[in-house]
């Protein structure tokens, strides 16, 4: 069977990082870049850690391009208070993977993804678990390029939960609440994953004890995921929400959630995603939202895998 080509972009955070390690790690896909984008942390950073993370699982052939700095309508970037106790001051848990030897390419995030839609046309997935900046940038160049990819998956909203940025918003579509609300209002069709099922995917560090014996790339990826599974909910026991990992494996694997919710969304300006009032009585719903997930499952096949990868390197 071919494999799925896969873009990821990603403000990378340590659920970003995991995410990447579960694209890697599956023999399903195949992942032909790595975009960068503010967020978690500013878009040096985030390129570096996926470069980081490449790097970690030997494949440095995968290429890194940068995209959005900050957010559309805002002239810079500003960290929130917040994101260094999640993801750390470097953004992959404070563990200290060095310089990555490679630096992200030349040609822009948006370019690379225009031209890859273009290039594969429905063999590639597109996995978007940052703010939308790069996606709304892709959609106002060459929306019809972007209409050719096979398939397109948000990690972003809250539906019937409350928010993590605020009560109303979740991070990523309230960083950048604007660009959200383009990508949302445009002709694509758009899978997306938000906290409603996110926040029922928790990993606790005990899920996961054994890396840290497997190699020094286990090491580091169980002292990564360690950081933010003890302080994103506060405590080993609790665990953390595998935010974007569950949105790569949905993209992949879309049969993982079990309620998928049709309509057509919209981003306020508070970064609340609701229906558009306009287009509730429309027959056509651009938008699927997950609203209840096989956790377990994913969990169990999540580790299965990023195990296996992780003893063969
Ligand atoms: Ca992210």
């Amino acid at each position: 069977m071919d494999k799925i080509k896969m873009i990821i972009d990603c403000d990378t955070g340590v659920d970003d990082a995991l995410a990447i390690a579960y694209i890697l790690s599956d023999p399903g896909i195949e992942l032909i870049g790595i975009t960068s984008v503010f967020g978690n942390i500013d878009v040096d950073s985030a390129a570096r850690n996926s470069l980081s993370i490449l790097e970690l699982f030997h494949r440095e052939d995968v290429k890194v391009y940068k995209g959005a700095e900050h957010a559309y309508g805002k002239g810079s970037y500003v960290r929130s208070n917040k994101s260094p106790l999640i993801h750390g001051y470097n953004g992959i848990g404070d563990v200290d993977l060095g310089t990555p030897k490679n630096k992200p390419e030349e040609k822009s995030a948006v370019d690379f993804i225009i031209e890859s839609a273009r290039k594969y046309k429905d063999e590639l997935r597109l996995v978007f678990v940052g703010p939308l900046t790069n996606l709304a940038d892709c959609i106002r160049k060459d929306e019809e390029a972007m209409k050719l990819a096979g398939e397109i998956t948000i990690m972003g909203g809250a539906l019937t939960v409350t928010g993590n940025r605020s009560i109303y918003a979740e991070a990523n579509i309230g960083s950048d609440p604007l660009s959200a609300k383009e990508a949302f209002g445009s002709s694509l069709h758009l899978s997306i994953i938000p906290l409603d099922v996110t926040w029922k995917t928790l990993f606790r560090v005990k899920d996961i004890d054994h890396w840290k014996r497997i190699n020094q790339a286990g090491k580091a990826l169980y002292g990564i995921a360690h950081f933010y599974y003890v302080h994103e909910l506060g405590g080993e026991e609790t665990g953390g929400a595998m935010h974007d990992p569950l949105a790569a494996f949905a993209a992949k694997d879309p049969s993982i959630i079990t309620n998928w919710f049709s309509c057509n969304l919209t981003a306020e300006e508070s970064g609340r995603t609701i229906g558009t009032f306009g287009e509730l009585n429309l027959k056509e719903k651009r938008h699927r939202v997950a609203l209840d997930v096989d956790a377990k499952r994913f969990t169990d096949e999540y580790i299965k895998l990023v195990t296996q990868k992780l003893e063969r390197l």
